[in-house]
């Protein structure tokens, strides 16, 4: 017989683990799936303006340390040195990262606590309706050293509410969110040693003054050919640095109005094209000794994040896309959650 839970979340990453805690909060029966998928927030530097903060330490209140803390971060120009403006370019200036290895550390504990019910398992789309809203089927998730973790036959799962916050897994789950949700491919360095200090002095980090990233995302309103770019910068996170960000869109056969998924593309012309990128900011980082890592990361080409009930589909809800992520999640993962438990509390009436 199926598992039943009032609602159910796919993903466990930043979106996922947030509207998981808040629904909790309100007092809904949640049972959140986690899948085998790599997670962009893993890999995320976790940065955001100081004040973006706020949000963070009310849910730090809430559940304990997920990881928050201020960084020194320094603006360069080398991707246009004429644009230069030296003494800006040595400027420190304060922002916040939450440090996502111990966000995604913390989370568990804190899920827990909340009374969240967290099944390793991969969820198979497209996703179905079901007697009383939606039945998920589910696939174990293998374990560390292959096989799969927990029992082997599958209940399926049964929910009146489910939330699409499963990155770049959302468009396999509801095809028709295409084309307002997209998927680019980000990767960086993770170094295999400190780089040397001076490279952020004074500061403890370094990113582009203007970031390519976001003209690229906005380039996929249309489809067309394979565009990366290289957002170079150096950011400590928890125990590592990461070296990046080279970012991809597009498809090698674009066809008709609505873009296809970006493809997963070669790690080993991906990390040529980063270090490549690399090499303005610093030749020794370009080549520095470091492990490539890619991750899907969902957009929107409108910079408009998807948060709210998916259209003629009642009962499902998407929270994903975001541009300033850790900025914006702990916000709308709240308000998303109200509507739900709203939603949910007129269907009981
Ligand atoms: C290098 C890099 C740097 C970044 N820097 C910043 C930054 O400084 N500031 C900022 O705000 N943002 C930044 N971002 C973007 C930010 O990290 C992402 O927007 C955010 O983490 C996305 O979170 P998410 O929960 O939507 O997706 P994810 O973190 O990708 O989580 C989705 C989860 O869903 C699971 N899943 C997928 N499909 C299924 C399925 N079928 N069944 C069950 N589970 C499934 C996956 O396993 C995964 O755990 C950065 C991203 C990268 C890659």
């Amino acid at each position: 017989m199926a598992m039943a839970a009032a609602v159910v979340v796919v993903g466990g990453g930043l979106c996922g683990g947030l509207v998981a805690l808040e629904l909790a909060a309100l007092g809904l029966e949640v049972v959140l799936v986690e899948g085998t998928e790599p997670a962009a927030t893993e890999l995320s530097y976790g940065l955001m303006p100081l004040p973006a903060a706020l949000p963070w330490l009310r849910l730090q209140l809430r559940h304990g340390p997920l990881g928050l803390r201020c960084r020194w971060l320094r603006l360069h120009s080398a991707a246009e040195p004429a644009a230069s403006v030296p003494w800006l370019d040595r400027l420190p200036l304060p922002a916040a990262q939450v440090e996502a290895p111990l966000f995604l550390a913390a989370l568990p504990a804190a899920l827990a606590a909340a009374g969240v019910r967290v099944l390793p398992a991969q969820v198979r789309g497209p996703l179905q309706p079901g007697p009383g809203g939606w039945r998920l089927a589910l696939e174990p998730a293998p374990a560390a050293g292959g096989g799969a973790r927990g029992s082997a036959a599958d209940p399926g799962l049964e929910a009146a509410q489910v939330v699409l916050a499963a990155g770049g897994g959302c468009r396999q789950l509801w095809p028709a969110l295409a084309p307002g949700l997209q998927t680019s491919w980000a990767g960086v360095l993770e170094l295999a040693e400190a780089p040397p200090r001076g490279l952020c002095w004074p500061a403890e980090l370094t990113v582009p003054r203007r970031f390519q990233r976001p003209a690229l995302e906005r380039q996929t309103l249309a489809p067309g050919p394979l565009a990366w770019v290289v957002d170079a910068g150096l950011v400590p996170s928890a125990d590592r640095w990461l070296a990046g960000q080279i970012s991809l869109v597009g498809a090698e056969a674009a066809v008709g109005a609505q873009a296809p998924d970006t493809p997963q593309p070669d790690p080993a012309a991906m990390e040529e094209r980063l270090r490549q990128g690399l090499s303005g900011l610093s030749p020794a980082l370009a080549g520095a000794p470091a492990r490539y890592r890619q991750v899907p990361v969902t957009f929107s080409p409108t910079a408009t994040p998807l948060v709210g009930p998916v259209g003629g589909a009642p009962g499902l809800w998407v929270l994903s896309g975001f541009s300033a992520a850790f900025s914006q999640v702990p916000q709308q993962a709240l308000r998303l959650a109200q509507a739900i438990a709203a939603a949910a509390a007129d269907s009981v009436q």
